[in-house]
């Protein structure tokens, strides 16, 4: 079956993430916020005060995590789920935001996401819109549609 990807990249504040909605919502397609899946790994690491420095401890905790990703409301926004726990409101916070800068520089971090990212594409029925630093780069470098917003 034919999956479109669409990666939208660009500088914070550029309106990625709106761009990316209003874009899943009118295609149909399965909307997947990357920062929120990064968020979610570093409220697990404060809730469970792992040291960000333990490499090994953090990325099996990557590997291990259970992130599910709703699809979008009639709002356009999207819930998300840690081991079945509604997180969407935890994961905002200026602590996780730090935390989540910090534990996105670890490389096994970083390939657990992708490696979610890219299983959560599969099993999308009609293809997915991504936003983020790496999506057209790194996780999905044959997307069909890239775009770079300022
Ligand atoms: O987009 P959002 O502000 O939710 O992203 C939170 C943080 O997650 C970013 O500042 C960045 O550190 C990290 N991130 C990343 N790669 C992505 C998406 C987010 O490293 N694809």
């Amino acid at each position: 079956m034919n999956r479109l990807v669409i990666a939208i990249d660009g500088p914070a504040g550029a309106g990625k993430s709106t761009v990316a909605r209003m874009v899943a919502r009118e295609l149909g397609l399965t909307f997947l916020d990357t920062g929120a899946m990064y968020r979610s790994i570093a409220l697990q690491v404060l809730e469970q005060s792992i040291d960000p420095e333990a490499i090994e401890t953090v990325s099996d905790l990557a590997h291990g995590s259970a992130i599910f990703l709703s699809p979008l409301d009639s709002m356009g926004n999207q819930k998300v789920c840690v081991g079945g726990r509604d997180v969407t409101q935890e994961i905002r916070t200026p602590e996780v935001s730090q935390m989540t800068s910090r534990i996105s520089a670890i490389p096994e971090v970083r390939s657990a996401m992708v490696e979610l990212q890219r299983s959560i594409s599969r099993q999308s029925e009609h293809g997915v819109v991504l936003e983020g630093r790496d999506i057209g780069t790194v996780v999905f470098p044959q997307a069909e549609v890239k775009i770079f917003l300022t």
